[in-house]
């Protein structure tokens, strides 16, 4: 409780627009994912990998807009391409020289025939999918349990499914090849048309997929002539080439979003020409599908963006891994970490099993004292780090979570 009252008394800015918002927005806000008990911690500035509120706070934000701030905030190559970009108009309702370009980067860097762009990566799900439907000319749609593709696109959290845009889901348990193998051989023959699964499940909390597991989705959407989806709007930035080329699997698609537009916002999907090919005749249409801002910040992430940039980025991450695994070491299983490169993600186990209610208020404890402690992540314990982040500014999450344990790990 003295923690909270800590929390309330140190952000009365955000506790007043947090209270003015509740009138036209429910919660207060407009992303369910960024709300959290009593308010969220309201931003006004970001630079770099750091974060100011509006209580005049800065945080070292390891959120990294949960992985689409990849190169922090404010890249000067991105500013100066946005800047210009402002300057010679905004979406003429007409094609324009920026989409060619990043198509051409985004097929030769994840190995695609063709590719398309969308608003967001729900959108890109949603294209996707259609498009194995139709390419199949069947129903069924494989996902697995605590996937995570989109807000109408989800089988994790409290409410999964509530409010799924309406397909013929089948939900297998993740990393589970025999009950996944079950699950197929109760459906009617030639009725699957897409498995769609990421080769790391982000959302759920970071949790690897196995290579046999992925090669034996790989072998199955083949004998079974569906179109095999790789989700790597969250993993792309794991390996040069996405997930796929660090397990060396070709899905048939792939579907992306997240920081590909330099932190606009984004969707794509694509994959083999036999399939995308059909967009030649079937309409996908969106009116900023290719919007200035997002080709062109996509076109400048890619001046940026090199196998060993991302390497850099993801030895950070294992190092600051390493690092925290070691601290909770201390606390035997209570806190453990997950993840791979630079993506990560805590968890509470309650002293019962099954204690969900105690494991919540255990995780938004933590949550406060790391943003007493001055470093912001997403209060369920995700992390992504980005370009910009250094040694120093691991050092200071590390020594953060090691207080944390010093005071509260009994
Ligand atoms: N797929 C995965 C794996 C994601 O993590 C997300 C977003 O977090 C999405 C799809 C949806 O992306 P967007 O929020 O751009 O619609």
């Amino acid at each position: 409780d003295s923690v909270k009252s800590r929390f309330i008394t140190e952000n009365p800015v955000s506790e007043a627009l947090h209270t003015s918002k509740l009138q036209h927005l429910p919660n207060g806000n407009t992303r369910t994912t960024l709300h959290y008990y009593p308010f969220p911690v309201c931003f006004k500035s970001g630079s770099g990998c750091f974060l100011t509120s509006v209580d005049g706070k800065e945080y070292i934000d390891f959120l990294g807009e949960y992985t689409a701030g990849l190169f922090g905030h404010s890249h000067p190559v991105i500013l100066d391409a946005l800047r210009n970009a402002l300057l010679s108009g905004i979406n003429f309702g007409g094609v324009n020289e920026m989409e060619g370009q990043l198509a051409q980067k985004m097929c030769e860097t994840f190995g695609l025939d063709k590719v398309r762009f969308t608003n967001s990566a729900t959108e890109a799900n949603i294209m996707a999918l259609a498009a194995a439907k139709h390419y199949t000319g069947r129903k069924k749609i494989l996902v697995f349990a605590r996937g995570y593709h989109g807000g109408p696109l989800t089988f994790a959290g409290s409410s999964p499914g509530l409010l799924n845009i309406p397909h013929e889901w089948v939900v297998a348990p993740y990393n589970d090849i025999s009950a996944t193998n079950d699950i197929l051989l109760s459906l009617p023959p030639d009725s699957v048309a897409a498995i769609l699964v990421e080769p790391m499940q982000g959302a759920a909390g970071c949790f690897l997929a196995s290579a046999s597991f992925l090669e034996y989705l790989r072998k199955t959407a083949t004998d079974l002539g569906a179109v095999l989806i790789f989700d790597e709007v969250m993993t792309s930035r794991l390996h040069w080439g996405g997930l796929q080329a660090r397990f060396k699997i070709k899905p048939d698609m792939t579907t992306f979003g997240k920081y590909l537009a330099g932190g606009m916002s984004f969707g794509a999907f694509g994959g083999k020409k036999e399939i995308m090919d059909i967009f030649t005749t079937i309409a996908h249409a969106g009116t900023f599908n290719n919007n200035i801002l997002s080709m062109t910040g996509g076109v400048a992430a890619f001046k940026i963006l090199t196998p060993q940039v991302l390497d850099n980025m993801n030895s950070l991450g294992e190092n600051l891994r390493t690092g925290i695994s070691k601290v909770l070491e201390r606390v035997s299983g209570k806190i453990t970490i997950t993840g791979i490169g630079s993506l990560m993600s805590f968890h509470f186990f309650g002293k019962e099993e099954g204690d969900e209610e105690a494991d919540m208020i255990r995780e938004l404890f933590f949550f406060y004292m790391m943003v007493e402690e001055g470093v912001y992540f997403a209060n369920r314990g995700f992390m992504a780090l980005t370009i910009v982040h250094e040694t120093v500014h691991i050092t200071r999450l590390l020594q953060a979570v090691e207080r944390f344990i010093q005071r509260y790990g009994e």
